[in-house]
């Protein structure tokens, strides 16, 4: 299963915008307003890009589902460190700049730009950082041998369709 946060984002209690507060003293970024929320939120995301890789050889797992500003925002993350790493450009900011002006926001959340970008830099200082992502350090790990033999077996029984029928 794919790692969600449990911090699902903040509503501006001015202009009822959805952001995410990823740092002390944050301000909404569509009107400004002050907000006491704060997570840690590229520390949280970095984490649970190691556990994606680990789990499934990318940051961007099989499925997302977006059930918050907080999973949107972190899905753009996974999917721009997955194309980060096909060709590693030299200049990070200018990769992100240039992979965030094709995208396209939903109404009223186009301020979420100027969050991915930031929070996109804070991950980035981390992660050039991080031994853990270097090399082959999270390769998929392989399947458990021993886990192999008690994979679900699959049945002997046909399903029997005329037994639901109600006849
Ligand atoms: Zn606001």
């Amino acid at each position: 299963m794919p790692i969600h946060l449990n911090y699902q984002g903040t509503i501006c209690q001015k202009c009822g915008a959805e952001f995410v507060a990823h740092k002390k003293d944050c301000v909404c970024p569509a009107c400004g307003e002050a907000t006491d929320d704060c997570c840690d939120f590229a520390a949280e995301t970095i984490a649970t890009m190691k556990d994606h890789k680990q789990l499934y050889g990318n940051y961007f797992p099989q499925s997302w589902f977006s059930g918050s500003i907080a999973d949107t925002v972190q899905g753009i993350i996974f999917e721009l460190f997955d194309n980060y790493e096909i060709d590693k450009p030299e200049d990070f900011t200018a990769f992100v700049l240039a992979q965030l002006g094709d995208a396209v926001w939903e109404e009223g959340q186009e301020h979420l730009a100027i969050q991915v970008e930031e929070i996109a830099l804070e991950v980035f200082e981390i992660y050039k950082n991080d031994s853990d992502f270097k090399g082959d350090n999270l390769k998929e790990k392989p399947l458990n041998p021993e886990l192999k033999e008690i994979l679900p077996k699959t049945t002997d029984l046909p399903f029997d369709i005329d037994s639901g029928a109600g006849f």
